[in-house]
């Protein structure tokens, strides 16, 4: 994969990321940037052959190796989308609020293309939250609707396990220290206005699936912080933690219902 279909898929007049080009010999980095578009995820990102090769995980990494988490492989990205930080403006793929959530080096543990190729990609990585070994590990699966792209990321167990690992208490950049809201507040005061309407014809549905991952992954994650607040019970001191959860809720829930009347077949709702 070069960088067609990520071309493909934008519309650099209308959006502030990079249009980006292969760039070959600049090392290992790694970027994970927290994407609030129609669904909350994490693209993980690896700097290889002068490309980004990227994955989307719903829930994000974890440092707790009991922790497997679903991560499905999307198209390269320039180098250049490594320090990302800002909005996607409303009507462009993937639109919603990017922040740099982690940056680091990362070291194949063996020959990287081998390992990619057989589906088994082990690393280490040296960032600011992520540190340690982990896998990528290709799911292979004759079950019909599966693309090939799903792989899961799985911590090795190493000095650098946190069990549990709760990734909601790092919610900020690794970049400006902002968090999501944060950034999401600043780049709003700043985003320009186009006058011509979101582009929707010619549009690839072919990640409509990824997006009804994302969406059984929130609903999952909903009715879990449901439950969790109902057995609590009215004593429960930690309030703000709960009303803050409630909100969260409650935004994302406006925004997918405000998605899904403007676009019902669920098209555009990408990573
Ligand atoms: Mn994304």
């Amino acid at each position: 994969m070069a960088l067609e279909e990520y071309k493909r898929k934008r519309n650099f007049k209308q959006t502030p990321e990079p249009a980006g080009k292969v760039e070959r010999g600049k090392g290992h980095r790694f970027v994970v940037q927290k994407h609030r578009a129609s669904h909350l995820h994490y693209d993980f990102r690896l700097e290889m052959d002068g490309v980004l090769k990227s994955w989307a995980i719903p829930k994000g990494p974890s440092l707790d190796p009991a922790d497997k988490r679903l991560a499905m492989q999307v198209e390269d990205h320039p180098v250049s989308y490594f320090d990302f930080e800002g909005i996607i403006p409303p009507g462009n793929y993937g639109a919603g609020t990017v922040m740099v959530w982690d940056v680091g080096k990362w070291q194949p543990e063996g020959d990287a293309h081998a390992m990619l190729a057989g589906g088994d990609l082990k690393f280490n990585l040296d960032g600011d939250k992520l540190k340690g070994s982990f896998a990528l590990i290709h799911i292979r699966s004759s079950k019909p609707g599966n693309k090939g792209t799903e792989w899961l990321l799985i911590k090795h167990r190493d000095a650098y396990v946190q069990e549990p690992y709760d990734i909601d208490e790092y919610d900020h950049s690794a970049l400006t220290k902002r968090t999501l809201d944060q950034i999401a507040d600043d780049a709003g005061a700043r985003q320009w206005k186009s006058s011509r309407p979101a582009a929707t014809s010619g549009r690839s549905t072919k990640n409509d699936w990824l997006a009804d991952s994302i969406a059984k992954a929130d609903a999952k994650k909903r009715e879990a912080a449901a439950k969790a607040s109902a057995g609590a019970g009215s004593r429960r001191p930690a309030q703000k933690k709960a009303s803050a959860k409630k909100l969260a809720t409650k935004v994302t829930t406006s925004a997918s219902s405000a998605i899904k009347k403007k676009s019902p077949s669920g098209k555009g709702l990408g990573h």
